[in-house]
């Protein structure tokens, strides 16, 4: 995922301010880099404002799926439901774990899993079911959990576009058995990297809090103040997933500012719909799913789909030769060599997710990107659309 910094309108943009900057300052002249207070500080303030008991922070969201998995004792001979629809991490942590991914097709208007997909997938080695909160839009969650209930299955949330999310107080990450937020470069809270599996139980978050680093039973940082001796042990082949301080000083910043960043890209949304119905692009531009009463959109991604049998690479190409970058989420697990190869999956295995990621197109969408520069956007969208060669 280039940020295309050469790019007249590039398709991401951090927003960092000078509390960003100040706190990551603090942290250099502290002397304590690495996991420690900040760290601490801002797995309370995550715990705290999402109502949830526990919050482990960690270096990636990758890393808190792992750790979520490997809590829910996933193992050789196990399948994990996972929708096709969404990003490496999600099926390659199940295969670190010895086992199977189970790919499901979503839903054609939200693009997340949905319960029937996941019914077709379910099978008597199910271990565990992943749901993704595709774009920032919370999946339709009541009739999964209704049946990972009935059937005793444990669901992991993959919140990492998702902050914040939530339908009816219902929060993305906080409503299954555990949940993975993202703080990478580009998702909506970023501390460069980083990621935070959050949970209402406690099982679950000691077995992350012991294997995310080094399966030792005493925090380093602990060791190493007045307070802690030198004495420890270890108790498992644990991960090195531990969140820094730099990063978490960062995090504690932008946690702040979650709320305020999203209502700033759902200024942009707004500006897409408008400026999308002012050029007269409404019959060729799909729009995504628009939240209603009691939703709130995080707004992560703003996916169009254009019309099947549009070349939409010649679309990309036409804005990004106007100094517009883009994106495409994502391109199907099935759809790549390492799934075809090993399960043997075909293209219209999901015919959903195949058929989607052929007309989508994600434009930018970020605090910083002013009416003008959608205006643009969707100016650079008409003039590809009306070229002849497509
Ligand atoms: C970015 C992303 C991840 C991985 O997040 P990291 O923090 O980079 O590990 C996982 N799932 C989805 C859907 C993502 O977009």
């Amino acid at each position: 995922m280039s940020l295309q910094p050469e790019l007249r309108i590039p398709f991401h943009r951090p927003s960092l301010t000078e509390a960003e900057k100040n706190a990551v300052l603090q942290v250099l002249d502290s002397g304590w880099l690495t996991t420690g207070e900040r760290t601490l500080a801002f797995e309370r303030a995550v715990a705290t404002d999402m109502r949830i008991q526990q919050a482990v922070a960690v270096n990636s969201a990758t890393a808190a799926l792992h750790l979520a998995l490997e809590a829910l004792g996933v193992g050789e001979a196990d399948e994990v439901v996972v929708p096709t629809y969404t990003f490496a991490a999600c099926a390659s942590v199940v295969m670190h774990l010895g086992a199977r991914p189970r790919l499901a097709d979503v839903d054609q208007k939200t693009l997340c899993i949905s319960a029937e997909a996941i019914e077709a997938q379910i099978t008597p080695s199910t271990k565990a079911i992943m749901v993704v909160h595709f774009g920032g839009l919370l999946a339709d969650m009541e009739p999964i959990l209704a049946l990972a209930r009935d059937r005793s299955i444990p669901v992991v949330e993959d919140a990492a576009h998702a902050l914040p999310c939530s339908r009816e107080g219902r929060q993305a990450g906080a409503a299954s058995d555990a949940g993975a937020l993202s703080f990478y470069a580009t998702k909506p809270v970023t501390t460069g990297e980083g990621g935070m599996l959050i949970t209402n139980r406690t099982d679950i978050a000691d077995r992350a809090r012991l294997m995310r680093l080094h399966g030792i039973t005493r925090d380093a940082w602990r060791r190493y103040t007045t307070s802690g001796s030198w004495y420890y042990e270890i108790e498992e082949a644990g991960f090195k997933y531990n969140m820094p301080d730099i990063a978490a000083a960062l995090g504690l910043v932008q946690w702040r500012r979650a709320e305020a960043m999203r209502k700033e890209r759902e200024r942009v949304a707004y500006a897409y719909r408008e400026a999308i119905g002012r050029y007269g692009l409404s019959d060729q531009i799909e729009l995504p799913v628009w939240p209603g009463n009691g939703e709130v959109h995080a707004w992560h991604l703003f996916p169009i789909r254009l019309r099947a049998g549009v070349e939409r690479n010649a679309v990309i190409d036409s804005l990004r030769s106007e100094g517009i970058g883009t994106s495409v989420h994502f391109i199907p697990l099935h759809l790549h060599p390492l799934y075809a190869k090993r399960y043997g999956y075909r293209p219209d295995d999901f015919p959903i997710a195949t058929a989607e990621y052929a007309r989508e197109i994600s434009l930018p969408i970020y605090p910083s990107l002013s009416e003008a520069d959608v205006d643009a956007i969707v100016a650079a969208l008409a003039h590809a659309l009306s070229s002849p060669k497509l």
